[in-house]
């Protein structure tokens, strides 16, 4: 989980993660779906227009993809030329005998008074479906007659059969080749994953502008920041700001968003890592809010809180907070 959410924020980091990502928090993309070209097969034009090329597109999604940004759902599956590696390919239904794909679908049709069964053809006379055995109208589909399965013939050598065989044509290359041959690959549709929504919420709305604040307020600040614990284990934090003139002190801060209350846990997840870290002191941002239970148990860890709905909310508090001790 914390490696997937460092990739994660190095990846929030790529300018051109931030342009697709925008898309699906703005709604403008709601699930990337490929759209087929015969000339050049599957292409996802969104991220093209964003990596400028469609060399990258797969690498880029694949990425994303591992890093849980994005989810996947199977949308085709593609067939590669094996002489060529085209993508537009066709299907051809084949004679089992002599393989040729001139063949004539048509229908068995039955009469189900006299039992007689033949190919549709047989019983058209003009508009009307006769019985060449009795003579007799056919009427009502499923009363009089039924139909009674698939019947293909070859146009080529004549032989009838019900199952074809299935070959594909090449249309760039025209070569022809069968199951056997063919590269088959799949083809993915990419939504955001919903629990990350709020992380990148959090990393875009919120972080950057406290970031730019403490800046601003003369502090040297790393966001995310990477801190050894006693124990020798890393420990990420959303914010680590340091003063310039008082290089020890070191403030962390982590930054959690609810759709109404902020529960206990990013609570107990940061005070896990400052047990480690040991910071001269650690702050939560909640926004909108953090819940009563959560600031009972905030408050036994010694970690401030600092909550507001909006930046100018927060920075306003935050500036009471950071350091308010030393
Ligand atoms: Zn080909
Ligand atoms: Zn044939
Ligand atoms: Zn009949």
């Amino acid at each position: 989980m914390q490696t997937g959410k460092l990739e994660r924020m190095k990846l929030y980091k790529d300018p051109n993660v931030q342009v697709l990502l925008s898309k699906f928090l703005s709604g403008e993309i709601s699930e990337l779906k490929p759209a087929f070209n015969p000339g050049f097969g599957y292409r996802y034009a969104e991220v093209e227009a964003i990596l400028g090329g469609p060399s990258k597109v797969e690498d880029f999604l694949d990425r994303l993809y591992e890093a849980k940004v994005i989810e996947r759902r199977l949308y085709d599956k593609i067939l590669y030329c094996p002489s060529c590696g085209s993508q537009n390919i066709s299907t051809h239904y084949c004679c089992p005998y002599c393989k040729s794909f001139n063949i004539q679908k048509s229908s068995l049709v039955e009469h189900v008074k006299c039992g007689y069964m033949d190919v549709e053809e047989n019983f058209r006379k003009g508009r009307k479906l006769i019985c060449p055995k009795c003579h007799e109208e056919l009427k009502k589909p499923n009363v009089d007659y039924r139909k009674a399965g698939i019947w293909c013939t070859c146009k080529d050598c004549g032989k009838s059969f019900d199952i074809p065989d299935t070959r594909h044509f090449c249309r760039e290359c025209q070569a022809e080749f069968t199951f056997e041959n063919v590269e088959i690959r799949d083809v993915y549709a990419y939504t955001l994953n919903e629990e990350v929504r709020s992380e990148i919420t959090a990393g875009w709305i919120f972080v950057a502008p406290i970031k730019e604040f403490l800046i601003e307020s003369g502090f040297e600040v790393e966001a995310p920041a990477f801190l050894k614990g006693k124990s020798g284990a890393n420990h990420m934090f959303d914010i680590a700001a340091y003063r310039k003139e008082i290089t020890k002190k070191v403030a962390v801060m982590d930054v959690a968003i609810a759709k109404e209350v902020v529960s206990e846990q990013p609570v107990i997840a940061l005070f896990a890592k400052i047990y480690d870290v040991a910071p001269d002191s650690a702050i939560l941002v909640a926004i909108p809010k953090l819940g009563d239970n959560a600031k009972k148990m905030a408050d036994l860890y010694n970690i401030k809180v600092v909550e507001g709905k909006n930046v100018k909310g927060i920075t306003n508090a935050l500036k009471e907070k950071l350091f308010e001790n030393s």
